[in-house]
């Protein structure tokens, strides 16, 4: 079976591997929980990992034409610069996995690899320019112009676009982030304020029933048409349409794709007011393109089928 492609998505504590055939199909997943000792066993670790999940493919590394690695950081050619969760600073990764498999290899930050994957496979099939947002822990994003990722070396930190002046702090240093008001996090801080003040609404009662708020609450007590979270779902697609609409104005692209737990709530609570706001902010509504929004469809396979196709999105 020649041809294929291996994508691994190092995630926060998983790794995970895929076998790809050329048209973009994952063929087979393996994983394993991450545990990182030192840069040579980790580079060992993915190889593992690369070659068992082309054996769940029922095939082996001389069917492999390249390996492409999805990393929570930056990247410069086949060096890490960088991981959030994991302790490496400028580690030749490239050069120590092809010690333990001889395959071209490609490294690439998690998002913009979840950005090619949505490109290549997923709801950015048929576009040019194109951008996925990813709203979880923080607010990821990737960038695709004229089919080209931008950002390489650095990933594009739509995340930190600042749409709250002198608001609140964010870990990369300013205040008023997007990511601080936009994030599934940061939906949640907004959910539980909401609860300390309304102690007797629905959103308190399934809340308690379920034992936890996730991205997911304020929506099912929205559906249930409780008044409370109806205005935290509201606030929330505001603070998302700000950003979104800031970025449309510059890129101008066909469309953007939204990702992550919280892109999963219902049509008529995020994406049908978010394109209904976004279409009264942006530029566009004088005319022009108007860009098309749009829920991800890959889910957690973007990672691993972009940086299998890495390849195909980078200029080099
Ligand atoms: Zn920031």
């Amino acid at each position: 079976m020649r041809g294929l492609y291996i994508g691994i998505d190092v995630g926060g504590t998983n790794l995970k591997a895929g076998a790809v055939d050329a048209a973009g199909r994952l063929l087979a997943v393996e994983r394993r929980p991450l545990a990182f000792r030192d840069p040579e066993a980790f580079a060992g670790d993915l190889a593992d990992l690369a070659e068992a999940a082309l054996s769940a493919a029922g095939a082996g590394p001389e069917d492999a034409l390249g390996v492409g690695i999805g990393l929570p950081g930056a990247v410069s050619g086949g060096e890490v610069l960088y991981t959030t969760n994991i302790p490496m600073e400028h580690v030749p990764l490239a050069d120590l996995f092809r010690r333990r498999l001889d395959l071209p290899v490609l490294l690439g930050n998690d998002a913009d690899c979840a950005a090619a994957g949505e490109f290549l496979r997923g709801a950015g099939r048929g576009f040019r320019d194109f951008v996925v947002l990813t709203l979880g822990t923080g607010l990821g994003g990737g960038i695709i112009l004229d089919g080209r990722l931008r950002g390489g070396e650095t990933s594009s930190e739509a995340g930190h676009l600042v749409t709250h002046v002198g608001g609140l702090p964010c870990p990369c240093g300013r205040r008023g982030c997007w990511e601080q008001y936009a994030s599934a996090t940061a939906l949640i801080r907004q959910t539980r304020a909401a609860m300390a003040e309304h102690p007797e609404s629905l959103l308190c009662r399934l809340a308690a029933e379920r034992g936890t708020v996730d991205g997911r609450t304020p929506f099912q007590a929205a559906e249930a048409g409780d008044e409370t979270a109806l205005a935290v779902c509201r606030q929330y697609v505001e603070e998302l349409a700000e950003g979104t609409a800031s970025l449309i104005n510059l890129l101008r692209p066909e469309a953007v794709a939204f990702g992550g737990g919280v892109a999963g709530a219902p049509e008529q609570l995020l994406l049908e007011p978010l394109r209904r706001r976004v279409g009264e902010l942006c530029f566009s509504r004088h005319g022009g393109r108007t860009t098309r929004i749009l829920r991800a469809e890959l889910g957690n396979d973007a990672g691993i089928i972009g940086a299998a196709l890495l390849g195909r999105v980078t200029s080099t």
